[in-house]
């Protein structure tokens, strides 16, 4: 069982995200509003972050920063989650400093293993997921 921190502004995906990971018997634990997430990742120190990109107020390329440049939170694995899979999207997110990227709609599958690859490997510089839809993806 890890703690996993969520950040993600649609309620859908939250839903989404919660559901599947309890179902894997984790702990999840959700912010929607990216100003407060450092101060929740702080207090919850979860095993495993995962942020949606594009958040209002403080995007998900800031966020992933400042938890990179933040003494308690560095070494926290961080899988991205993002809508668009622009050219250099996922270059820029991994220079940022996330482990995983994995885009929207997600694919169950993928999330899972994504998730249980980061928290074996910690924030280890391995590469683990990638930007392609999946036939079997989900909505959201
Ligand atoms: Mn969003």
């Amino acid at each position: 069982m890890a703690k996993i921190l969520i950040v993600e502004d649609n309620a859908l995906n939250i839903k989404l995200f919660c559901d599947l990971l309890a179902a894997h018997g984790h702990e999840p634990e959700a912010v929607t509003d990216s100003r407060f997430a450092l101060d929740a990742a702080r207090q919850f120190s979860p095993d495993l972050v995962i942020t949606d990109i594009q958040l209002p107020h403080i995007s998900g390329l800031e966020l992933i920063r400042m938890m990179r440049s933040d003494e308690g939170l560095a070494a926290v694995p961080i899988m991205a989650v993002t809508a668009y899979s622009a050219q250099g999207d996922e270059e820029r997110i991994r220079a940022a400093g996330a482990q995983a990227y994995v885009s929207k709609p997600i694919s169950v599958v993928r999330f899972a293993e994504t998730v249980d690859q980061l928290l074996k490997n910690g924030s280890d510089k391995a590469e683990v997921g990638e930007g392609k839809m999946d036939p079997g993806s989900s909505p959201g």
